[in-house]
């Protein structure tokens, strides 16, 4: 069962800076331009803002304060109009496979996850892009989550300086990182809030702050069709679809935003996606459900469509959660659709579930929250679900 946290879901997309309680402008989330822009309105000279972003964005500072190659008096100055905010972290689980997750809660109170994966070669944040989803696909456990509003920028870099503050990577290191990738793959539909995406990711490119290449940044979409081509050109990120049946009919309920976008058009666009090739592969994501996308026909179909495109695939075994309508299909069901889609020539890796004990899956840890929250107060135990 879910409890929302508010009697009554409500729509609001604004970012919760808007809302914010501390009236100084969090200087977090502006964009070179901008931040240039508001130390010439404060009377700073150019290099102040330059200053002001290796703090921020290389060495990490959370306090005007700490930033000692600016004089006293300026820094006094500066806090007085403005301040650097994270989110505030309201849950951190470590699961027994390394795998970490943040539970963050921003000023007006709306919380999302953010999940750090530590792999042999590499260390992967999964970051969301709104509260909540409005896509309501019917195997996400996030749309069923009623409130949504989108992430401001500073809410979506925020998710990153966060998990930078946790590994202890201050100042930015050149190399042997533990947060080497990105994946907008949380909660929200990236692309449904696209500028604030696109703003906290070039701040996340720049080679003079968090310094995360293109390369490293993969965009997961369930196909905004209109938005891919923009994506592309202006962002040059990796691009994920989350495809997940190969007929209209089916993908229609398990992603009902197909029945805007159809397959075929959602292909096409990946075809003319800018940058895509065969070193830079557009994923197809495909959740295994079992009796329902599973069947050897269908892997055979996924491989006719993809025909053309520099793809690979990643097979992700369902992660089921409390009133879901699906389950996941066997392990034999899962082989032998990896075996023909692989057998076609395409990478089809089987994703292993992580964190599972610390409620990985998206929007999981959100939920038991509030179930928590809600029997702490009514004096109830949680019910392990
Ligand atoms: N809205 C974007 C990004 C968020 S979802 C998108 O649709 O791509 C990230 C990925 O997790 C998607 O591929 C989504 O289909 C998948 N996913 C969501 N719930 C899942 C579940 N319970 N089990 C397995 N994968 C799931």
């Amino acid at each position: 069962m879910l409890v929302l946290a508010q009697p009554f879901p409500y729509l609001s997309m604004m970012p919760s800076e808007t809302l914010s309680a501390d009236p100084r402008r969090n200087l977090v989330g502006l964009s070179r331009e901008a931040l240039a822009a508001e130390m010439a309105a404060f009377g700073a000279e150019p290099f102040r803002a330059r200053q002001l972003w290796h703090w921020i964005y290389h060495r990490g500072a959370t306090d005007l304060a700490a930033m000692t190659s600016l004089s006293k008096g300026f820094r006094n100055r500066l806090a007085e109009r403005y301040a650097i905010r994270r989110p505030a972290v309201s849950h951190s689980l470590a699961s027994s496979d390394g795998t970490r997750k943040w539970l963050l809660r921003f000023s007006d109170g709306q919380e999302v996850e953010t999940v750090h994966i530590p792999e042999e070669d590499r260390g992967t944040l999964c970051v969301s892009s709104q509260v909540g989803c409005t896509l309501n696909c019917t195997f996400c456990h996030t749309g069923t989550q009623l409130l949504v509003r989108n992430l401001g920028a500073e809410e979506i870099i925020g998710q990153v300086m966060v998990a930078r503050d946790a590994l202890g990577e201050w100042p930015s290191p050149q190399d042997d990182r533990q947060l080497t990738n990105i994946v907008l793959m949380g909660m929200g539909e990236p692309l449904y809030n696209y500028d604030n995406v696109a703003a906290a990711m070039k701040i996340v490119m720049d080679p003079e702050g968090l310094s995360v290449s293109r390369r490293k940044i993969t965009l997961s979409t369930a196909g905004v069709v209109p938005m891919i081509r923009r994506c592309g050109a202006e962002l040059a990120v990796n691009l994920a679809i989350s495809l997940h049946a190969v007929r209209d009919d089916l993908r229609d309920r398990l992603v009902p935003l197909n029945r805007k976008y159809p397959i075929t058009e959602l292909l096409d666009a990946c075809r003319n996606y800018p940058g895509a090739s065969n070193a830079r592969r557009i994923t197809f994501e495909y959740v295994m459900l079992k009796g329902v996308n599973d069947s050897p026909a269908e892997a055979r179909e996924l491989v006719r469509l993809i025909a053309g495109i520099p793809a690979k695939v990643n097979l992700i075994p369902f992660n089921s959660w409390p009133g879901s309508p699906y389950e996941c299909s066997s392990d034999a069901a899962i082989a032998a659709f990896s075996d023909i889609v692989f057998s076609a020539g395409y990478s089809a890796p089987v994703r292993t579930p992580r964190g599972r004990d610390i409620f990985a899956a998206c929007g999981q840890l959100k939920s038991a929250s509030i179930r928590l929250r809600r029997s702490a107060r009514e004096g109830t135990a949680l019910l392990a679900s």
